[in-house]
C-alpha cells in the first residue's frame, strides 16, 4: 500500500471508530459527491454522513488533525463549486442526515432546525400552524437545505419584502476547524433562548454567506411570521424590461405587496428551450438521486407540445405581485 492509501486507510479507521462504520459512505457511492449542479472536480478522499452535531465535531477534529481539508455538502443544489474538493485529501461532510426540526416557538416566533433540514420541510411543518418564514427559501427548496442557504446567500421567495436567508436567521450553531462548537446570538447566554442575533457582537453575521469556509453549521434559528389572512395575485405588463424593473421598488413600498418578481418571457423561454433544458437536467441528474418531480415538472409540455405552458414567445416583461392582508397574531391564536 502506498503512503497516500495508507494515510487514507488510517483516517478511515479513526473516523469509523469515532462515528461508527455506518457514517462512512462507501467508495462505490461517492460519485454523487464529485460534482455540483454545474461542474465536477477532484473526488473527495472520504465522505462522511454524520447524524448529530457531536459526530460533526468528531469528524472535523479527527480529519483536520490528520492534515485533511473539510468541505460540507447540504442538498448539493448549488452551482458555484463551493463544496467541491481542491485536493483528494478532503473529507466531505454530507449534512443531509442532520434533518430534524428541533423546536417551533410560537410565542417568540422562532423555529430552530438542524442544518440539513430543507426549506420544504419547514414549509410543511409551519403551514398547518398558520405560520411561515418571511423568506420562504430557494426555488430549489425541496432539496436545498437551511445550512446551504445560509452559507450561499440564498434569496428568492419573500426576498422583495423581507430580505434573504441572512435577514431571518437569529442564531447558528457552528463547528469550527478544530471541532469546537460555537453558538451565536441570544441562545448562547446561560438560559438564553434564540430571539435576537445582535445580543453583543453579531457573531451570527460572521458565519453567514461564508460558503462554509469558517465552519460547519449544524443548527440554525429562524424568524417566523403568521400566514396572511388573504392573498391575491396580479401581473402588470410593461413595454420594456427596464420599465418593469423600475416599477419594482415602488411596488414593494406598498405595504400589502408581499412578493414581487419581474418575469422576462424571452429569458425564461431561452432557459426552457430543449437544448438548454436537457443540458441543465443532465447536470442536475448528477446531483439529485430521486428528484423525479422536479425533472418531470420542468420538462412537462402543454397540450400544444409547448414546454412551460405559462411562457409564450413575444410576451412582454411582467411585474408579478402578491397582495396580502396580514392576520393579527391575536386573531391567529383564536383560529
Ligand atoms: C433548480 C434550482 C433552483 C435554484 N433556486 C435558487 C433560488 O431561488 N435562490 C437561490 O439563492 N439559489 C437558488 N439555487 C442555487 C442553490 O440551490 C442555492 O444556493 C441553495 O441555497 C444551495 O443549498 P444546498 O443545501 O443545496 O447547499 P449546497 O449546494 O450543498 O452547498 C452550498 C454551499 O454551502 C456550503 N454548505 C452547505 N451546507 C453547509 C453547512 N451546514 N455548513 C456550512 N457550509 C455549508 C457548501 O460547502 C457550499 O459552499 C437554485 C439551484 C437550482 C439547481
Amino acid at each position: 500500500m502506498n503512503t497516500a492509501a495508507h494515510q487514507t486507510a488510517l483516517l478511515q479507521e479513526a473516523l469509523s471508530q469515532a462515528l461508527g462504520p455506518s457514517a462512512l459512505i462507501s467508495k462505490a457511492d461517492t460519485a454523487l459527491y464529485t460534482t455540483d449542479v454545474y461542474s465536477g472536480n477532484e473526488a473527495p478522499g472520504l465522505v462522511v454522513r454524520p447524524t448529530t452535531q457531536a459526530q460533526v465535531a468528531d469528524a472535523v477534529r479527527i480529519s483536520t488533525r490528520a492534515g485533511w481539508a473539510i468541505t460540507q455538502r447540504g442538498g448539493g443544489m448549488s452551482y458555484t463549486g463551493g463544496y467541491l474538493p481542491q485536493r483528494s485529501e478532503t473529507v466531505m461532510l454530507d449534512l443531509s442526515a442532520l434533518n430534524r426540526i428541533v423546536s417551533i416557538d410560537e410565542d417568540d416566533l422562532v423555529i430552530t432546525v438542524e442544518a440539513g433540514v430543507t426549506w420544504q420541510q419547514i414549509w410543511e411543518a409551519l403551514t398547518p400552524r398558520g405560520l411561515r418564514l418571511p423568506f420562504f427559501g430557494t426555488f430549489s427548496g425541496s432539496r436545498a437545505t437551511v445550512g446551504g442557504g445560509l452559507s450561499n446567500g440564498a434569496l428568492f421567495m419573500g426576498t422583495a419584502r423581507y430580505g434573504s436567508a441572512a435577514d431571518i436567521v437569529v442564531g447558528i450553531d457552528v463547528v469550527d476547524g478544530r471541532g469546537r462548537c460555537i453558538r451565536t446570538g441570544q441562545a448562547a447566554f446561560d438560559n438564553g433562548r434564540p430571539g435576537f442575533r445582535q445580543y453583543g457582537p453579531d457573531l451570527t453575521g460572521l458565519f453567514v454567506h461564508d460558503a462554509g469556509a469558517l465552519g460547519v453549521k449544524t443548527q440554525a434559528s429562524l424568524k417566523m411570521m403568521p400566514m396572511p389572512e388573504a392573498a391575491e395575485y396580479g401581473s402588470l405588463a410593461f413595454a420594456t424590461q427596464q420599465e418593469a424593473i423600475e416599477a419594482l421598488s415602488p411596488s414593494v413600498a406598498v405595504a400589502s405587496v408581499r412578493r414581487c418578481i419581474v418575469l422576462i418571457p424571452a429569458t425564461t423561454q431561452r432557459s426552457l428551450d430543449s437544448a438548454t433544458l436537457m443540458k441543465d437536467i443532465g447536470r442536475l441528474s448528477n446531483v439529485i438521486r430521486s428528484q423525479s418531480n422536479l425533472i418531470e415538472g420542468a420538462s412537462r409540455k402543454d397540450q400544444n407540445g409547448r414546454r412551460g405552458a405559462t411562457v409564450r414567445r413575444g410576451q412582454r416583461p411582467h411585474l408579478t405581485f402578491c397582495l396580502c392582508r396580514a392576520l393579527s397574531r391575536r386573531r391567529a391564536r383564536r383560529l
